[in-house]
């Protein structure tokens, strides 16, 4: 423990992290930086002073080329002047004498003014005292008479007479005598000292600064020095190369320290140019000692401040987080939870941690909340331990018990499998006929398709199986499906699937075959089964079936899809009189989406009740009058006929409510007719097969009629023979009842379908009603007499004879020879509304007919 608090002390806070890192980088921060800025300033410094030590060499080269320009123009005046006045004086060469000449000196302002003969003897003088003076030999007089040149200009010399500086030129006359003039030249002497070249050196005045000036000549010899000795001092060309560079045209410096002084400088060489051309080069030196100390000490300053800086840091570093996570540590050393659990940080809220250490003092409440209920938990556990270990025992005393059970357990899983692959089959399996079920079929199916295989999918149903369960019994018709099963199976080959769709129905899948003549060959294999009779249970039975056919995958790849198709296929094959097979085509699904179609519009009708009855009028065939309506149904928005509309009400079961809607309608009607006092006839409600299916109807009809207070004996409800195809008693029993309201039953539709004559003797009617078809094709002369005979067997039973579809007055007149009663038909009138029905009432039609006939 104390090993370990020591420890934590020591890295408590890392100081080479926080403090001898930081300060090595900063001193080798502040080292380069006092590099960087030493060689920076130096530069910059003495780049300056380079500049500005050659701008004032520069300067002082113009000033000593102006000098010697502007001496030179004054030279050149003086010259003019004396080769003005000679000419002036040889001008009066006849008139010269003495005191002419002493004249013209004062009047031209010159000093001097001598006529030498051509041996060089003065002839003639403004100076009396200069008379017949001869010059000596390499006098410059001497010089220009024997040089045989006629002009000649001295420069400003000393005079050797009166000593004072004087210009002499010279002109020679025609006659070989010659002018020597001179002029007073103290002035322009003084100038051109003033001007010299030493004056300028003086004028720089060596010192601090300036260390030291000189001009050289062409020969590196020292025409002027800032130390007078040195003037005359010839530099060796090969260590003196400035110079020589001077010389060429170009300025250079040297930076180097100079050798008498011992101290640093910087040497400036410029040409001199006079009359474009170098003739001398000035060599300045100056001291570049105060530079470098300047740039020392900046270097040295901003060392310091940075050193000073660094420290802060650090003192600042120390004092806000060294010390106070120093602080914060012993302060943490000294909490124990387990001794001290009220123990808190001191809180200061200038402290720089005092975020954390309040984050500290939450951690501690909430750990000693949790202390203190891990305190009551403990001895919670303490008993539940003991508690944990006496049911560990009663466990290990239970182990040995659950092993023997586990093996009983390993004894029924091995019968569970078993089971299992029981329940596998019954679970794609039917358990009536044992063949494969929808399931197994629909896996097959699918797995056929997914591997690219073709065939095609038969869907069987048996003809009428409902009457055979309704008439046999359910037993009879399980042993009816068995046998079928057993004669698929029988046939069955490789290529051949059998499986029981549910009911009546086999779903049979021929796979690999797509050739259609060979698929034929397996569905008429399929219908032969029904050919003959069926022995079961030792009772001959005669069965047919419909079967619809779909090729996968030419018409789909989808099981749904193609099961769809076999089932419309049957069920067009139903529709068409059952007992056969057809193939599936796409116009199937268009009559399926009609059928859809239709029935979507007669679900809206009837819910928006925009359904109406139109009247068409039945004709007593003698006297003309009318004595019937038929209500024909009708929708008020939609052109559908009811040949379309009523087979899809039918299949969909809306004729229940449809037929009820009709039945409510004419009746309404009759009791608005009755109240308009009309002379009431019957109307004929149509009445379908399928309206069987509406239980109720009869005392539906029995309660609408007292409701409307309208007798049963004018409505006629019209039925057609397929009503007692199924069910033949329990029907003819309804049919009955409902003539016991009071009712009449019409036949309808007579002369298709079936249409036995036999019927009529036994079936409840009291009417039939002659079809269209039926009409056009007897009442053409050839035929006339079957209708002839029909008619009077109709009328020998007691049956009204009602002739539909009447069109034309031959056929009426036949009719009527036959002894129909009634006749309805467009001949008289077309279906009508009822408005137009109440204007025709009490119409008679045989008049009608007559008058048109005349007409
Ligand atoms: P249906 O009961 O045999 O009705 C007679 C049909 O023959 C009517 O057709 C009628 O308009 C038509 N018809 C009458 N005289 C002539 C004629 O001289 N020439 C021609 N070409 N046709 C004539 P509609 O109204 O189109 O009805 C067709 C079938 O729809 C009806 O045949 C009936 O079976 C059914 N139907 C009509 N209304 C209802 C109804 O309310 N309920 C039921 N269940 N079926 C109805
Ligand atoms: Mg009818
Ligand atoms: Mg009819």
């Amino acid at each position: 423990m104390g090993n370990s608090k020591k420890r934590m002390k020591t890295t408590i806070v890392n100081k080479y992290k926080l403090i001898y890192t930081p300060l090595f980088i900063g001193l080798i921060a502040i080292f380069i930086i006092s590099t960087i800025s030493y060689y920076t300033s130096k530069s910059l410094l003495l780049t300056q002073m380079k500049q500005n030590g050659i701008s004032l060499a520069k300067q002082t080269v113009l000033q000593v080329q102006g000098n010697a320009d502007s001496l030179e123009m004054v030279n050149k005046m003086i010259e003019e002047k004396i080769r003005a006045v000679g000419k002036v004086v040889i001008m009066n060469q006849k008139n010269l004498n003495n005191d002419l000449l002493k004249k013209m000196a004062n009047d031209l302002d010159v000093c001097e003014i001598d006529w030498y003969s051509p041996e060089g003897t003065i002839i003639y003088t403004n100076i009396d005292s200069y008379l017949g003076w001869k010059s000596p030999k390499d006098h410059p007089v001497e010089n220009f008479r024997i040089s045989g040149k006629n002009e000649y200009m001295e420069e400003i010399r000393m005079d050797t007479e009166s000593f004072n500086y004087k210009k002499y030129g010279y002109l020679r006359n025609s006659d070989g005598t010659f002018i020597q003039i001179g002029i007073s030249a103290n002035a322009v002497k003084s100038l051109t000292r003033k001007f010299d070249y030493q004056t300028l050196v003086e004028k720089l005045s060596p010192g601090e600064n300036v260390l030291h000036v000189t001009f050289v000549d062409k020969n590196l010899k020292a025409i002027a020095d800032s130390n007078i000795k040195d003037i005359g001092t010839v530099y060796d060309k090969d260590k003196e190369q400035e110079m020589e560079e001077a010389l060429k045209g170009m300025i250079s410096t040297k930076d180097s320290s100079y050798k008498k002084v011992d101290t640093k400088a910087l040497t400036i060489y410029v040409p001199v140019v006079h009359n474009g051309e170098i003739s001398n080069v000035l060599v300045l030196s100056l001291s570049t000692e105060k530079v470098y100390y300047s740039i020392y000490m900046l270097s040295i300053k901003s060392s310091i401040i940075a050193i000073i800086m660094i420290l802060m840091l650090l003192w600042v570093k120390n004092k806000n987080i060294i010390k106070p996570v120093k602080e914060l540590d012993k302060c943490i050393n000294q909490i124990d939870i387990e001794k001290n659990i009220q123990y808190r940080l001191s809180l200061s809220e200038s402290d720089t941690f005092f975020g954390v250490a309040s984050s500290i003092n939450n951690i501690l409440d909430k750990t000693s909340s949790y202390f203190y209920q891990l305190r009551e938990h403990q001895e919670e556990l303490q008993a539940s331990n003991e508690e944990i270990l006496a049911t560990y025992q009663q466990l290990a005393a239970s182990e040995e018990e659950l092993r023997a059970q586990y093996d009983e357990i390993q004894s029924y899983t091995e019968k569970l499998e078993s089971l299992r692959g029981e329940l596998e089959h019954i679970a794609y399996h039917d358990s009536l006929t044992n063949l494969p079920n929808r399931r197994m079929f629909v896996k097959k199916l699918e797995e056929g398709i997914s591997e690219n295989k073709y065939g095609a999918v038969m869907l069987l149903d048996v003809d009428n199986f409902k009457g055979i369960n309704d008439t046999l019994g359910h037993l009879y018709g399980d042993k009816v499906l068995k046998k079928v099963a057993e004669e698929l199976e029988y046939i069955k080959d490789e290529k051949m699937f059998v499986s029981r769709f549910g009911g009546d129905e086999f779903l049979i899948l021929i796979e690999g075959e797509k050739d259609i003549a060979l698929i034929e060959n397996y569905a008429k294999q399929i219908m032969n089964i029904f050919k003959n009779k069926l022995i079961i249970e030792g009772q001959e039975t005669y069965l047919s079936c419909s079967m619809g056919i779909t090729l996968y995958p030419f018409d789909s790849y989808k099981v749904s899809k193609l099961l769809i198709n076999a089932d419309m296929a049957m069920y067009r094959v139903k529709n068409i009189g059952k007992n056969n097979y057809m193939f599936f085509n796409e116009e199937m699904t268009e009559k399926l989406q009609e059928k859809i179609k239709v029935e979507n519009i007669l679900r809206e009708s009837i819910k928006k009740d925009e359904l109406k009855l139109l009247y068409q009028p039945q004709v007593c065939t003698f006297t003309g009058k009318i004595v019937g309506f038929e209500a024909l149904l009708r929708l008020k928005n939609e052109h559908i006929s009811p040949a379309q509309f009523i087979p899809i009400a039918e299949e969909t079961g809306l004729i229940v409510e449809i037929g009820r809607w009709v039945t409510k309608e004419a009746v309404k009607q009759i009791s608005i007719w009755k109240n308009k006092c009309l002379d009431i006839t019957p109307i004929s409600i149509n009445f379908s097969a399928k309206q069987l299916n509406d239980l109720n109807y009869i005392e539906f009809l029995e309660n609408t009629l007292k409701e409307s207070h309208v007798e049963a004996k004018y409505i006629d409800i019209e039925i057609t023979e397929s009503i007692f195809l199924d069910k033949k008693k329990e029907n003819i029993a309804f049919i009955n009842r409902l003539k016991s309201l009071g009712v009449k039953i019409a036949l309808d539709d007579f002369g298709t379908g079936y249409s036995s004559l036999s019927y009529l003797t036994f079936l409840p009617v009291d009417k039939i009603k002659l079809d269209k078809s039926l009409n056009d094709k007897f009442l053409e002369l050839e035929n006339i007499k079957v209708m002839d005979s029909l008619i009077s067997l109709a009328n020998s039973l007691n049956l009204e004879v009602v002739a539909e579809g009447i069109e034309d007055v031959v056929q009426y007149k036949r009719l009527k020879t036959a002894g129909c009663n009634y006749i309805q038909g467009y001949l008289f009138s077309k279906p009508l509304e009822v408005e137009e029905a109440e204007k025709v009432y009490n119409d008679n039609f045989l008049e009608k007919l007559i008058k048109i006939s005349k007409n």
